[in-house]
């Protein structure tokens, strides 16, 4: 390909909305353009990259032994009821009408519509083991897009299906897949770690995210640097102490006028944060839920929803609190009538705490439970940070950012269960088909790719996903020799199988050099008066500081085996 005739242009400087360091070198390189909110075209240099890994993609599921089909982007209403999913997914559902008047979804994923195909195919343990994936374009209406390629509205994603017999097969799949992800995400040049994740809207129990560690990161990852554990911050556990042996005392009211806080109750009577209980007021499905926790710990509000089982959760407003007999600053469970309750397991390993009087200026000492309160849930609703103890070996936590670049998830009997997905087994029993789903965002990748591979000068793409290999760079064209022998060099190199880019522009070296470094261009060759002297031209590796002079005879055969080319797998 001839530079001069490409479509995209490079920007000396980053556009100013561009948020992170791969939104912004993206741009600049002319690889995507913005069309609306969430929303990018992908130009000629970056529909390259992103074909590369989508082939990675497609090999590594081939080799796992999975089949491809194509499945719909419009999804009937229907088939969703059938699940009641899209109720979770709310309003991140593109939804519209037909001509008839028929509601219908714009897929952000693609249980249902599989579900309903492998329940009318696949109706025997014959049948089973199912791997099924495609590559397709998913809808999110993302409240808040971000990050160029990072939060879309419209992407490209693979999305594998697993169908087993029981959960010993699921295991399985789940494993090859584990595997699979490891060798795409190695391919790309791009290290992702595994981490414990929530299942979300999507459903089930188990679910893992892969994550490329970055500073742009979205997500927080929590590890242990003692025993391995790690797990996204929305999801991580950790230990909470020993149950207190201490004997429960006599419950005791103390005035507390003007207090509100916990920083505040705990000033003022002189005990510990970890003394008291704090309560939260949360507005969950138009009802008012009242969580309380130990006063020093926070509320993870992703444990608190899958908790309560509520997609939409939000704290309450003063009114909703009111309306429902709460007396802010001196609420607790202690004796509420009416109101949902939900406590972390926290509450129940301390003894003697100070809790609110649900009066105001009003607190109360030595509030244990089970003899004083209950809850309707006590569960972990705590959210874990960095310095806490890790939940398998005790060693503080370790917080890192991360971009989510995979999500696997064992869905078990979650969907196959509501959409009647059975198959019959040797002795003509019928059983609920055992699901797991693995997706990974093409385009996110691509990104985090750049967030994890750069300098100061542009993009470091590994030479397995580069758009092109090299970078045929004459400087002084006006030359007829320089012109004459790159051109040459130019079907040769592409005679041999290897994919230039040829700076055919007549521009100064410091622009071209600039553009190749830019684009990251994994291996850059020079041709000037200078090199054709020595009857050479200049080799140098992207991630080299300096070139080296090769000799023209023999240049285009050496040149397939430089190290700069070596895919990251070998
Ligand atoms: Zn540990």
């Amino acid at each position: 390909m001839r530079v001069s005739r490409l479509l995209s242009k490079t920007l000396r400087q980053p556009p100013a909305e561009a948020d992170t360091v791969s939104h912004q070198l993206l741009l600049r390189a002319g690889m995507i353009n913005q069309v609306a909110s969430g929303v990018y075209a992908y130009l000629p240099l970056g529909w390259r990259v992103l074909r590369k890994i989508e082939s990675i993609i497609r090999e590594e599921m081939d080799r796992a032994g999975a089949q491809e089909l194509f499945l719909p982007v419009l999804q009937p209403v229907e088939l969703w009821e059938e699940t009641g999913r899209h109720l979770g997914f709310g309003p991140i559902m593109f939804s519209l009408r037909d001509r008839r008047d028929h509601q219908l979804f714009l897929g952000p994923t693609h249980e249902e519509v599989i579900t309903g195909i492998v329940r009318r195919h696949a109706t025997s343990y014959r049948d089973l083991p199912l791997l099924l994936y495609q590559v397709q374009t998913k809808f999110r209406d993302e409240p808040r897009p971000r990050g160029g390629l990072i939060r879309v509205r419209e992407f490209h994603m693979l999305d594998l299906y697993s169908f087993d017999a029981d959960d010993a097969g699921l295991e399985h799949s789940y494993q090859r897949m584990l595997v699979a992800y490891q060798n795409i995400y190695r391919r790309c040049g791009l290290p992702a770690l595994m981490v414990e994740a929530d299942s979300g809207a999507i459903g089930g129990k188990v679910s893992h995210e892969f994550m490329a560690l970055a500073p742009s990161g979205e997500d927080e990852v929590l590890h242990c640097p003692g025993c391995g554990y790690a797990a996204n911050a929305e999801k991580a556990a950790f230990q909470k102490g020993t149950p207190s042996l201490e004997e429960p005392l006599p419950l005791k009211e103390v005035p507390t006028p003007g207090v509100v806080t916990i920083e505040d109750l705990a000033r003022f009577l002189g005990v510990p944060r970890a003394r008291t209980l704090k309560a939260v007021f949360y507005s969950c499905c138009d009802e008012v839920v009242v969580a309380s926790i130990r006063g020093d710990m926070e509320i993870n509000e992703t444990k608190l929803k899958r908790a309560l089982g509520c997609p939409e959760l939000r704290l309450a407003t003063e009114d909703e609190a009111r309306r429902a007999g709460l007396v802010a600053g001196s609420a607790s469970p202690l004796g509420l009538q009416g109101v949902k309750t939900i406590a972390d397991d926290s509450v129940a390993r301390a003894r003697n705490l100070v809790a609110g009087g649900n009066r105001p200026d009003t607190h109360i000492r030595n509030v244990n439970y089970p003899r004083d309160f209950t809850v309707d849930i006590l569960t972990d609703i705590a959210l874990a940070r960095a310095g806490l103890p890790c939940p398998c070996c005790g060693r503080e936590l370790a917080s890192e950012r991360g971009i989510e670049v995979g999500h696997v998830f064992k869905l078990e009997t979650y969907i196959s269960e509501k959409m009647g997905a059975q198959f019959q087994d040797q002795d003509g029993n019928l059983h609920p088909l055992v699901m797991g789903c693995y997706g990974i965002g093409l385009g996110r990748l691509m990104a985090a790719a750049v967030e994890a591979n750069h300098d100061e000068k542009g993009i470091l793409w590994a030479p397995t996903i580069a758009p092109y290999q090299v970078y045929l760079c004459p400087l002084l064209t006006e030359q007829a020799q320089v012109r004459d022998t790159t051109e040459r060099l130019y079907r040769e190199l592409e005679a041999e199988g290897l994919e230039v880019l040829y700076d055919d522009r007549q521009e100064s070296p410091g622009v071209k050099f600039n553009d190749a470094d830019l684009l990251g261009i994994p291996l850059r060759l020079t041709v000037s008066p200078r090199t054709l002297k020595q009857a050479s031209a200049e080799v140098k590796g992207r991630k080299e500081k300096d070139g080296q002079l090769w000799p023209l005879e023999g240049l285009v055969t050496r040149l397939r085996h430089h190290p700069a080319l070596a895919s990251p797998e070998a």
